[in-house]
């Protein structure tokens, strides 16, 4: 089968792999779709992948085999075809985290999301076919696109986010950083019961989107020059609601000036929430985060988000099926090969803006490649 394996620093190449094999509690699924995000770009950047199978990790596909199930071919026949997509394993129960009581930053499944899957193989999304986890996959509810369920893996993200801000009925939100993260975030924020919403993105077709997308305005912000950038912004928040604030930020930026922004914006008692993360080296020059005092005189509260839960996945695939989370403007609707995953990485480090997210889809939907067909199981 074919697959795109990360070389070193800007260098993929698409490659005749072995099939992956089949083990207990795994099984193997035939991507159907496969979103470039941005931690596939700083993958490429860097050379460095974190981990097995997390380059191309926003991915949707099908069963296509199950392994472990010993004589029990019917447990085959119920999963073989099922949709899915990747998700975050249950707590394990095991580790000093949960047996602690603290089954919710089980270290597993934090591990889990940032990559590490003992029964992965060393190729994620951007291959035919992967081999994962049997835990850590989601069913793909009726009525979902299978390029919109690629958007699920993003869109748990957000959610995740949106949890732990405990956003609520009537805040007034910002989110800074209009890309897929943020423009999910504005989106479920309002799900959520937020009534006001603004991003804050330097490129127009971004806020353009975020508007599309029910955002109640959108600002520029170069998020790296000075406050008078975000004036705008503070003007539209003294004229709306309390005109006091945000009650929440979410920075989907995650540099020392993004997160200040944050600060600057919220209202006194607000929350501000880290979801982004852009590498140090690509903003220490900045200089100017947030201080202790900043936090203190107007006593914020400082969230963070990292990955997502299983609950999340599911709250995300619920609302996608039922029409709820519009995902589809946010990914460009035509999918590209395997072989144009070079390309697309070197433009998106060239010119990172003014394009939609591109979605890899190493066949044509619904089709089965030859070498799947033939092989006996
Ligand atoms: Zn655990």
């Amino acid at each position: 089968m074919k697959g795109v394996v990360l070389k070193g620093p800007r260098s993929v190449e698409l490659v005749d792999l072995e099939e992956p094999e089949l083990r207990d509690g795994s099984v193997i699924v035939e991507i159907d779709a496969c979103g470039i995000g941005g931690t596939d770009l700083e993958s490429f950047v860097t050379g460095h992948v974190p981990a097995p199978a997390w380059f191309g990790h926003e991915w949707s596909g099908r069963v296509v085999d199950v392994g472990g199930i010993g004589d029990r071919p019917e447990i085959r026949d119920r999963f073989v075809g099922e949709r899915v997509v990747g998700s975050a394993p249950p707590a394990c129960g095991q580790c000093r985290t949960c047996r602690a009581g603290f089954a919710d930053q089980c270290s597993v499944v934090i591990e889990t999301i940032v990559g590490a899957d003992p029964l992965a193989d060393r190729v994620g999304g951007f291959s035919e076919r992967i081999r994962v986890d049997a835990r850590r996959i989601a069913r793909v509810p009726e009525g979902i696109d299978q390029l919109d369920a690629a958007l699920a893996e993003p869109a748990s993200v957000a959610a995740h986010a949106v949890a732990r801000s405990n956003v609520g009925l009537g805040d007034l939100v910002v989110v800074i950083g209009a890309g897929t993260i943020g423009l999910l975030v504005c989106e479920l924020a309002r799900l959520a019961g937020a009534t006001r919403i603004v991003a804050i993105d330097p490129e127009p077709t971004r806020q353009e989107l975020a508007c599309d997308l029910g955002s109640d305005a959108a600002f520029s912000t170069s998020l790296t020059d000075g406050p008078e950038a975000t004036q705008a912004a503070v003007d539209w928040l003294a004229r709306t609601g309390h005109g006091l604030g945000a009650d929440v930020v979410f920075d989907c930026v995650g540099t020392g000036h993004s997160m200040k922004t944050g600060v600057e914006l919220v209202r006194r008692g607000g929350t501000v929430v880290a979801v982004g993360v852009t590498p140090d080296e690509r903003h220490e020059a900045t200089g100017d985060g947030i201080t202790p005092a900043m936090l203190i005189n107007r006593q914020i509260t400082l969230k963070a988000s990292q990955g997502y839960l299983v609950n999340d996945v599911r709250r995300v695939l619920g609302l996608m099926a039922e029409d709820r989370l519009r995902v589809a403007p946010i990914y460009d609707p035509e999918p590209f090969p395997l072989a144009a995953v070079g390309d697309l990485l070197e433009e998106l480090v060239v010119s990172p803006v003014g394009r939609l997210k591109p979605l890899i889809q190493p066949r044509p939907l619904g089709t089965t490649s030859p070498t799947r067909q033939h092989r006996s199981s």
